[in-house]
C-alpha cells in the first residue's frame, strides 16, 4: 500500500474510536448497499478498491480494538508494536509451517516468542518451552482437550496392563472399544462455551462435558464429587479449570494448595488436568502487593497443570487472530498432530534438533508469521509494562464496581453484601443489573444506544445481567470511570 494511504487509514482509524463505539445506522447501510452482488468480469484499478474500501466499508467498523471504552466480549486493543510488526507479517508473508533454519528466521522467532511468553506468566522454561501459536483460544483449547484425550488413554492402557494406544494413529472409537472404556468426560466448573465445543469437535461430545461445581459456590470444584468421577472406571477424564470464568472474571481455584490437591488426585486416577486461560492467565503477571493478592491467587499453581491456553488478541493487546498453547508434555502433540507421510515435508521437518516444526504440533499446516506482533509487543512493554496495564485494568473494573455496589439503582454480581471482598476478588470484568426489573431487561441496549461506550448483555442466576469487560492497552483510569458511571447514572434515570 502506498504511504499515503497507510497514513490516511492511520488518520482514519485514530479518529474512529473519538466519534462513538458503534457505526452509525447510514453507514451500515451504506456499506451494506456499496456490497457486489457478483463477482465483475474485470477488475477495478486498485485506487478505485481502496477508496471503496475506506470510504464505505470502513465507516461500517465498530470501535472494538480501536475504543478504550468498547466493553463488549473482550476484544483487547492492539498496541503501536504489535500493529507495526502485524504490517510486516502481512507485507512479508511468512509461511511459518516448517522449521528450516536455512530458509528463514521465522520459526525462531515464533520458538523464542514463546519462550518470552513463558517469563511473562513467570512459566518455568525447563518445563514449559513447549508449545505453539494458535488462532485463538478456541483452537488453543481444541489442543488442550486433543492432548489430554491422547494422554488419558495411554495411562488408562498402562493402568490396565495394555499396550499402549495412540488415538492420533488408531481412532478414539477403536481405542475405547480395546480399553473396554465407554467414553472421555471433561470436568469442569462454568467452562467457557469454547471448551464445549472443542469436545464437540474431537469426539468426546458436548454433552460430556459437566460441570462440578460445589453448591455454595459454582465456581469452585466439589472435591468429593471430582474424586468420584475420576474414580469411574467406564470413563476416563479431563479436568478443566477456568482460570477466569467469562462473566465473573473470578478464578476456579485459590491458591498452590487446591491445585495440588486436584493434581494429586489426577494422578491417582490417570486424569489430564487443562487449564483454560485465555484471559485470566494474565494473573500471573501481578506482583505481590497485598492490592492484588485475591486475584494472584487464581492464578498460582497452575504450573502444576499438563496444558494451559491463553489468548493473544485479548489481554496481550495484539491483533486478531492470535492465541497460544503450552503444554508440559514435549512429543504429545507430535503423536495427535503429525503431519505425517508427506516426504517432502518430514525430510525438512527434522532440519534442527531442538524446535519443531508448527506443522507437527498443531492444527494448520500452512500458518501466519502471528508470533511476531506478540514478540514485537514483549519486547516493547517488557513484564513490568504488561503489568502496569493490567493494573490500570484491574483499577478501573473495580472503581466501577465501588460505583456501582453503591448505587441505588444497580445490583453487583455476584451478589455479596461485603463490598472490601467484591473489590478484593475482582479481576478486569465488572458483572452488574438494574434493581428495576423493566429497566434491567434493556440496560444493555440503553447503554449501548448512548453510543459512548459499549458493553455485553450476559444472563447470571438466570436473570439478565451486563457485563463490562475491561482489556484495552488505552485504559486510563480516571479518564474512563468517568466516563462509565456518568453513561450509567444517565441511563438510570431513562
Ligand atoms: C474468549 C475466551 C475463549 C475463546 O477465545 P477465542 O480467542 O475467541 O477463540 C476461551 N476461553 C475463555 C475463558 C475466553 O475468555
Amino acid at each position: 500500500m502506498q504511504e499515503e494511504t497507510l497514513q490516511n487509514l492511520w488518520k482514519v482509524a485514530q479518529g474512529k474510536w473519538e466519534s462513538g463505539v458503534l457505526p452509525s445506522a447510514e453507514n451500515l447501510a451504506r456499506a451494506r448497499a456499496s456490497l457486489p452482488n457478483i463477482l465483475p468480469n474485470t477488475g477495478a484499478s486498485l485506487d478505485s478498491v481502496q477508496q471503496h474500501i475506506l470510504n464505505d466499508i470502513v465507516p461500517a467498523f465498530n470501535g472494538g480494538s480501536l475504543s478504550p471504552n468498547y466493553y463488549g466480549f473482550i476484544t483487547g486493543g492492539a498496541t503501536p508494536a504489535a500493529l507495526f510488526a502485524d504490517n510486516v507479517v502481512s507485507t512479508y508473508d511468512q509461511n511459518v509451517q516448517v522449521h528450516l533454519s536455512n530458509h528463514s528466521i521465522v520459526t525462531d522467532v515464533e520458538f523464542h516468542a514463546l519462550g518470552l511468553l513463558a517469563d511473562l506468566f513467570r512459566l518455568d522454561r525447563a518445563a514449559w518451552h513447549n508449545g505453539t501459536f494458535t488462532t485463538g483460544a478456541t483452537a488453543s483449547n481444541i489442543l488442550g482437550l486433543a492432548l489430554g484425550r491422547e494422554f488419558i488413554l495411554q495411562k488408562a492402557a498402562e493402568m490396565k496392563g495394555s499396550p499402549v494406544r495412540s488415538v492420533g494413529e488408531e481412532g478414539l472409537f477403536e481405542v475405547l472399544h480395546e480399553l473396554d472404556l465407554s467414553g472421555v468426560q471433561v470436568l469442569s466448573t462454568l467452562p467457557h462455551s469454547s471448551l464445549v465445543k472443542a469436545a464437540g469437535v474431537l469426539g468426546i461430545g458436548r454433552a460430556n462435558v459437566r460441570n462440578i461445581c460445589r453448591a455454595d459456590n459454582p465456581l469452585h470444584f466439589d472435591m468429593d464429587q471430582l474424586e468420584k468421577e475420576l474414580a469411574r472406571t467406564d470413563k476416563v477424564s479431563i479436568v478443566a479449570i477456568s482460570c477466569g470464568e467469562v462473566n465473573t472474571g473470578r478464578f476456579a481455584t485459590s491458591g498452590m494448595e487446591q491445585l495440588a490437591n486436584i493434581r494429586q488426585l489426577c494422578d491417582k486416577y490417570g486424569a489430564w488436568i487443562h487449564a483454560d486461560g485465555a484471559f485470566g492467565i494474565f494473573s500471573r503477571v501481578l506482583d505481590d502487593s497485598p492490592e492484588f493478592a485475591t486475584v494472584k491467587k487464581g492464578g498460582q499453581g497452575i504450573e502444576l497443570v499438563d496444558s494451559i491456553t491463553g489468548d493473544g488478541h485479548k489481554l496481550l493487546n495484539v491483533p486478531y487472530d492470535c492465541g497460544f498453547f503450552f503444554c508440559r508434555h514435549p512429543g504429545l502433540a507430535f503423536q495427535v498432530f503429525q503431519n505425517a507421510n508427506a516426504a517432502y515435508l518430514t525430510a525438512a521437518a527434522s532440519d534442527g534438533p531442538s524446535i519443531p516444526s508448527p506443522l507437527n504440533i498443531g492444527i494448520e499446516n500452512s500458518r501466519r508469521f502471528r508470533a511476531l506482533p506478540v514478540y514485537a509487543s514483549l519486547l516493547s512493554y517488557g513484564k513490568h509494562g504488561f503489568r502496569d496495564m493490567l493494573e490500570r485494568q484491574v483499577r478501573l473494573a473495580r472503581a466501577i464496581y465501588d460505583w456501582v455496589f453503591e448505587h441505588p439503582a444497580y445490583i453487583a454480581l455476584p451478589l455479596t453484601t461485603s463490598k472490601t471482598e467484591l473489590l478484593d476478588q475482582s479481576f478486569m470484568s465488572v458483572l452488574f443489573r438494574a434493581k428495576d426489573d423493566i429497566l434491567n431487561c434493556e440496560l444493555a441496549k440503553k447503554i449501548n444506544d448512548t453510543g459512548r461506550m459499549f458493553v455485553s448483555g450476559t444472563s447470571w442466576d438466570g436473570a439478565p445481567a451486563c457485563r463490562i469487560a475491561i482489556s484495552n492497552w488505552r485504559v486510563d483510569v480516571e479518564r474512563d470511570v468517568t466516563l462509565v458511571t456518568g453513561v450509567l447514572a444517565e441511563v438510570s434515570q431513562i
